[in-house]
């Protein structure tokens, strides 16, 4: 398979090889992966689908839908870590392809009390990113199906 030059569209592409971090879920317009840096334990990405750079070139549904894709990833996040206190940050300085970091935050952590970089790059290898990203899967499918439910 032919490799792009953005590096997350790759991922999208390459999500069940090592070559890509592992995927814990698709949603509505997003793919949801965990995070190679994991400095900040349990760090992911939500990665949107197709490629666009920011915001403003997604059209609007497509972008409502994503933030109830954001929405259900900070469900996730505060189900697995609720000890956490919730970092989300959509900046695009380097990879210009639309995505949030979504990052759990711990008393003690790099940069306590500020913004989480620049911090060291911590590498828990592949293994033990795959088995958390397989935890996070079967409860990202209860939380979207708890989302789908009628109230
Ligand atoms: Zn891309």
């Amino acid at each position: 398979m032919p490799s792009s030059p953005c590096t997350l569209c790759n991922w999208g592409r390459l999500h069940a090889s090592p070559e890509s971090p592992p995927l814990v879920g698709s949603l509505l317009v997003s793919r949801l992966f965990m995070y190679p840096d994991q400095s900040y334990y349990g760090r992911m990405a939500l990665v949107c689908s197709r490629h666009v750079e920011d915001v403003l070139t997604l059209p609007q549904p497509d972008y409502r839908a994503m933030c109830d894709d954001l929405h259900i990833a900070a469900q996730l996040m505060s189900a697995l870590f609720p000890e956490s206190r919730l970092n989300l940050a959509q900046l695009g300085n380097r990879e210009a392809h639309l995505h949030w970091h979504i990052i759990p935050r711990r008393s003690g952590d790099y940069n306590e009390g500020a913004a989480p970089w620049p911090h060291p790059v911590v590498d828990i290898g592949y293994e033990r990113l795959r088995a958390l990203a397989e935890q996070a899967s079967r409860l990202l499918e209860q939380i979207a199906n708890r989302n789908r439910s009628p109230l």
